[in-house]
């Protein structure tokens, strides 16, 4: 890592730590108006931090014991968006809230026929006078159940390309012809729902952007992470690490298996791997470099990793593993049954592991574009021409 986070006397830490000290246990309200939430984002939402202002504040918040609101997609990718294109009123009318915790956000964008192709959405939307009305179905909806607002990608314009027809909405998720319905997962929680859209009217303000834009728009939200330097949770940045699984070996008292030893070291060298490009990344950003191809190589690794670090913890119960509250060389089972069972999930969302290697293929090493990616044409198509 080639920068060092400034001192104690550094102003912009001397301010964080200041605030902190009057307000030791802020609202999420009074930490978005600090413009602690976001400190990236332009003021008055953020401070205009730069990526070392915000590493300083992630430090003096993690100092202070204060956690940010949580709402991922709000603040993750609704915000940024928004932020991106849409108008004074819409900004002034969601991003506080939103920065607060106040109104949670979900992202209706998958299909049952348009996840990895997304452009290939069906759900349509139809001007009617000062309204659109929206009809279709979106699945995979993380938090719907619980969203007061949801992005929307829609096509408002069939005749027109497959990228060149589709808008983006802010679409309120108690609406009239919103039908929410649950998806339990393996791990018998409730995180993502099938959402149902039937004759939905939304206000023509609800349109983020330029109608016909929203393909774009909708790569602004996918594209948008954050400077961290968080610990690198093998569940998406969250959750335990490949060091965890070792002092949990460790504190159980070791295990003489060659063949589960080797598979440790090599964990050990993957949680490293993925340690330093980590570093890389921030890096790049702390001095102002773009992000390079890091993201999606990262990401093939990091969510592989991932799925290598449960399932070894899971072999490390042996039989015992079969129960969910038996954890690695029988001691307890804490997060470890839990993330065997979500990590399977972590290659497909988000952008799958084969689509990321397209990305990579494509970009990072220069090699053709699919076959008839553009011509519209599946794969099985283009095989039987
Ligand atoms: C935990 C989780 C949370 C999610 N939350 C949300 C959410 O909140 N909102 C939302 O809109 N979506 C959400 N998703 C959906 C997610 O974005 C999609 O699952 C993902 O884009 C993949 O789409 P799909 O499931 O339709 O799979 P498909 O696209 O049908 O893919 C099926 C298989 O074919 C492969 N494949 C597809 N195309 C290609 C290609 N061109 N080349 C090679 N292989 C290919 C894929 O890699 C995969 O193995 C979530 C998914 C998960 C797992």
């Amino acid at each position: 890592m080639d920068f060092d986070l400034p001192d104690d006397d550094d102003p912009r830490r001397q301010h964080a730590r200041g605030w902190l000290a009057d307000h030791p246990s802020p609202s999420g309200r009074e930490l978005a108006e600090a413009g602690f939430v976001a400190p990236h984002w332009p003021r008055p939402w953020g401070l205009g931090a730069d990526p070392v202002h915000q590493l300083v504040i992630d430090d003096e918040l993690r100092r202070a014991g204060v956690s940010r609101p949580v709402n991922p997609i709000g603040i993750g990718w609704a915000g940024p968006t928004l932020l991106h294109a849409g108008t004074d009123e819409q900004k002034h009318r969601y991003l506080m809230p939103l920065l607060a915790g106040e109104e949670m956000w979900c992202q209706l964008f998958s299909e049952p026929g348009a996840g990895s192709d997304l452009a290939a959405l069906g759900t349509r939307a139809v001007r009617d006078g000062d309204e659109w009305v929206v009809t279709g179905q979106k699945i995979w909806t993380s938090l719907a159940q619980f969203a007061r607002f949801g992005i929307l990608i829609a096509r408002t314009d069939p005749d027109a390309g497959k990228h060149t027809g589709i808008s983006y909405f802010v679409c309120p998720m108690d609406a009239p012809g919103i039908t929410i319905r649950p998806i339990i997962e393996m791990t018998g929680a409730h995180t993502f729902n099938e959402v149902f859209l039937d004759g939905v009217r939304l206000p023509a303000a609800n349109l983020v952007g330029d109608v016909g834009k929203g393909w774009g728009l909708a790569k602004v939200t996918l594209a948008n992470e954050r400077v961290s330097l968080s610990s690198g949770g093998a569940l998406w940045g969250q959750g335990p690490t490949a060091g965890d699984l070792l002092d949990a070996v460790r504190d159980a008292g070791g295990t003489a298996d060659a063949g589960l030893r080797d598979r440790l070291v090599r964990l050990h060298i993957e949680g490293e791997v993925l340690r330093l490009i980590r570093l890389r990344t921030v890096s790049a950003a702390v001095q102002g470099r773009e992000p390079g191809p890091e993201a999606s190589i990262r990401k093939v690794l990091a969510d592989e990793h991932g799925q290598h670090v449960f399932g070894l913890a899971k072999d490390l119960a042996g039989a015992g593993g079969m129960l969910s509250d038996v954890g690695p060389l029988g001691g307890p089972a804490g997060v470890w049954h839990h993330g065997f069972l979500f990590a399977p999930a972590l290659t497909v969302g988000g952008g799958t592991g084969e689509v990321q290697r397209n990305i990579i293929g494509e970009r990072v090493l220069g090699l053709p574009h699919e076959p008839d990616a553009e011509a519209g044409r599946t794969w099985a198509e283009t095989r039987r021409a």
